[in-house]
């Protein structure tokens, strides 16, 4: 008798365009694994209790889930691990014999393509562009394995902003302060830069193409770190902005399968075989 195949999948709305059941169903077949992923759109947050407890019904394996309820999903489940709880924010569900338990891959993702410069983060100032989910889960980062002087969060509306660092404990315990990002100049100083808004994403609306980061060879500089959280297209105008200027540069397409490989590990127990499957990614992103 064959083995059943288990099942995966992303929890988001309008999330047809995600590149996730690429990176793990490729994953899957390179490794022999019976697992299929795919995508579950919910257009309504009420549903979501209904969708995680049949979930549990279905045996469904895991899930990712991702915007707009990465926060949605937490009173919901069994359990959290410690940095999911840290910023109450799930990206990845593991359904573990009936018993949903909620992680933060993001985190994990986000840091490792900073791992190499860690010791020349340390005592210097970052900086941070937007203050949504995935702003947080770089101030946790940073927080927790950069140990840096300050943390520069430029946003628009920064009464929004200091409302989500209450709301996390931010405020108390991390070293961060409010910037509004028309007064950009400070980022001379900053050792690394990261947008973690949607700017400069391919086909965004056009909120979404104004920069608020300003590509000025007067600001950025080789010893920089830029770290665009946006993957598609991989050279952001403001990777290419950065890399004219000399500084070192960072692509989303980094995070997004750091994330992806720690998700992988929590479902199947394996490790993700990275290269070929960053290089299935590439290929599938260059042909856009
Ligand atoms: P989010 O929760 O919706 O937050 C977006 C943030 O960007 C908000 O603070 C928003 O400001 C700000 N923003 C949006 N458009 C702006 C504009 N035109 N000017 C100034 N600020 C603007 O989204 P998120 O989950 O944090 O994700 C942010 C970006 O990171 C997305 O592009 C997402 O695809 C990317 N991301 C990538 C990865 C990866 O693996 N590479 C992982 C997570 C997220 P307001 O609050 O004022 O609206």
């Amino acid at each position: 008798m064959t083995k059943a195949t288990k099942i995966l999948g992303l929890i988001g709305r309008a999330v047809d365009y995600s590149y996730s059941p690429l990176i793990h169903n490729a994953a899957c077949r390179l490794l022999g694994l019976r697992y299929h992923y795919t995508v579950f759109n919910i257009a309504d947050p009420c549903m979501i209790p209904d969708a995680l407890r049949g979930a549990k019904a279905l045996g469904i394996a895991g899930f990712n889930v991702t915007i707009p309820y990465k926060k949605t999903v937490v009173p919901y489940l069994d359990e959290l691990s410690m940095e999911a709880a840290s910023i109450q924010a799930v990206n990845t569900i593991v359904n573990d014999r009936g018993k949903l338990i909620g992680h933060n891959t993001d985190i994990a993702g986000f840091a490792a393509p900073l791992l190499p410069y860690r010791e020349s983060i340390q005592g210097k100032t970052v900086s941070i562009f937007g203050a949504g989910g995935a702003a947080v889960a770089a101030i946790e980062a940073f927080n927790r394995l950069f140990a840096p002087k300050e943390i520069l969060l430029f946003v628009r509306d920064p009464e929004k902003a200091l409302a989500l660092l209450k709301e996390s404990g931010y405020d108390k315990t991390a070293p961060v302060t409010i910037v509004r990002s028309d007064d950009p100049a400070k980022i001379m100083e900053c050792r690394v830069i990261v947008n973690a808004t949607p700017i400069g994403t391919r086909g965004g609306n056009s909120d979404s193409q104004k920069c608020i980061i300003p590509l000025d060879r007067e600001l950025l500089h080789t010893g920089q770190i830029v770290y665009d959280m946006v993957y598609n297209p991989l050279e952001t105008p403001l990777l290419q902005a950065s890399k004219n200027a000399g500084a070192t540069t960072i692509s989303g397409i980094e995070m997004l399968i750091g994330q992806a490989e720690h998700a992988f590990t929590l479902w199947t127990g394996m490790q993700m075989p990275v290269p070929a499957v960053k290089e299935l990614l590439l290929q599938e992103i260059q042909q856009q």
